[in-house]
């Protein structure tokens, strides 16, 4: 199998102790996901027409609503594909950014992220210490803040 023209002309080098074929599968990975991502964020509002009779203008605002969130939640998520193809192409996909993009002061980083991370999505940005780090400290928030209440 030739293996030319795989990454679209970008030299994958292995880099922070993984391979070139891993840094490869996930440059993958990663570049089918933008392109899912930018097809969606790109296909025109669907919930603007709902033209059914039996669709009532408070369902309109819900399908809406539920769109735009799923839009946000995919415009963010495409942020993050993107920043792990430009630290691929970097060389940097697989370091840990808790300290520099969280100001995270964890003496524990590892400074890099895991491979069964990776593995569990590509975009992981965090090495396992860090990365409990900020859910403890998510959490702590959490606790700060008044329970919402989710059903009336
Ligand atoms: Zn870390």
């Amino acid at each position: 199998m030739a293996e030319a023209g795989k990454t679209g002309g970008i030299c994958v080098k292995a880099q922070n102790g993984l391979r070139k074929r891993e840094v490869e599968k996930f440059w993958r990975i990663l570049k089918e996901k933008k392109e899912k991502l930018e097809a969606s964020l790109s296909a025109p509002m669907q919930s603007a027409g709902c033209h059914s009779e039996l669709c009532d203008q408070a369902d309109s605002n819900r399908f809406l609503e539920e769109e735009v969130r799923t839009r946000n939640w995919n415009g963010r998520e495409l942020g993050k594909v993107n920043a792990a193809i430009s630290r691929i192409i970097e060389g940097t996909f697989n370091q840990c950014i808790g300290p520099d993009e969280f100001h995270l002061d964890n003496e524990d980083c590892d400074g890099r992220v895991g491979i069964n991370q990776l593995e569990a999505s590509a975009i992981g940005q965090l090495c396992n210490h860090c990365l409990a780090e900020l859910q403890e400290r998510r959490k702590s928030r959490e606790k700060k803040k008044p329970v919402a209440r989710m059903f009336d």
